[in-house]
């Protein structure tokens, strides 16, 4: 089997949905029985309490960034099988601002993680909402980009700063780099906002745009209190559904809905 494939989730607009992506995206591809681990690289630690890890971990990104702790040591397992996580912890926010210094700032997480491809199938990096040196590393160190859209009225604007910056690391650290997809997310089929949106997108990235579409579900909104993915907190609603869907269509497995 070969080196495993690098997502980072991003968008510097808040509270689009990338965590909830990055968590049941993770939780779902290991559900099919790939080898997945899950990076929280935002210092709110969001994906790190969402699987009910608290963020006062000894051994955390921030220390993995730093050099201070091993990969090997900082990985946990979590509940659902095949995923592991690499937690955030609170010191990850002073991060973006000793990092500057330092020689190869860009290149850190891609040296922690280099080595350890070949024992996952899937790392997805959950990234801040900004576009700085964290949001930076995880676009060199990943393949692709999956970007979350929450299908609101100003979704769109702000977009362009995420695809210049994709362009500026493409060109100068991450050749390689690749849009996945970008992901609606928070869909309302009632409201003709998301329609507009879900068109507009289509029209500016075709071909890069999921198919598979995730709605608003209250149930995916409770689940992070919980400690819990959304196929573990409830795996009947549509929230589950949904995630479950998108893993299907990330390895190109047939969708249930199709
Ligand atoms: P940040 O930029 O702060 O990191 P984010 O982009 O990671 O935010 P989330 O934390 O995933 O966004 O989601 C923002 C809020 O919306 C959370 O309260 C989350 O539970 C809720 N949410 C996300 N997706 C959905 C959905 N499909 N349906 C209902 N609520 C959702
Ligand atoms: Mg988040």
């Amino acid at each position: 089997m070969g080196r495993g494939i690098v997502f980072a989730v991003a968008n510097q607009k808040g509270g689009v949905g990338k965590t909830t992506t990055a968590i049941n995206l993770a939780a779902c591809l290991a559900s099919l029985g790939r080898r997945v681990l899950l990076v929280d690289l935002d210092p709110q630690s969001n994906s790190t309490s969402g699987l009910g890890v608290a963020n006062d971990s000894e051994h955390s990104t921030y220390t993995v960034l730093a050099g201070t702790s091993s990969f090997s040591e900082s990985a946990l397992r979590t509940a659902i099988e095949g995923l592991e996580l690499l937690p955030a912890s609170r010191d990850l926010a002073g991060a973006e601002v000793e990092l500057v210094s330092e020689e190869n700032r860009e290149f850190k997480l891609k040296g922690a993680i280099q080595g350890r491809s070949l024992e996952y199938d899937f790392i997805l990096i959950d990234c801040p909402p900004s576009l700085g040196l964290l949001t930076i590393n995880a676009l060199a160190a990943c393949d692709e980009v999956i970007v979350p859209l929450q299908c609101e009225y100003y979704a769109m604007e702000g977009l362009s700063a995420l695809v210049d910056t994709i362009e500026m690391v493409r060109r100068s650290i991450n050749p390689e780099l690749e849009i996945r997809g970008v992901l609606l997310t928070m869909f309302d089929g009632r409201n003709s906002i998301c329609h507009q949106v879900a068109d507009e997108v289509r029209a500016h990235f075709p071909g890069k745009v999921f198919h598979t579409v995730i709605p608003r579900n209250v149930r995916l909104s409770e689940s992070p209190s919980h400690g819990l993915p959304i196929i573990l907190y409830d795996a009947g609603s549509r929230g589950a559904q949904s995630y479950a869907e998108l893993a299907r269509e990330v390895v190109g497995e047939p969708s249930a809905a199709a």
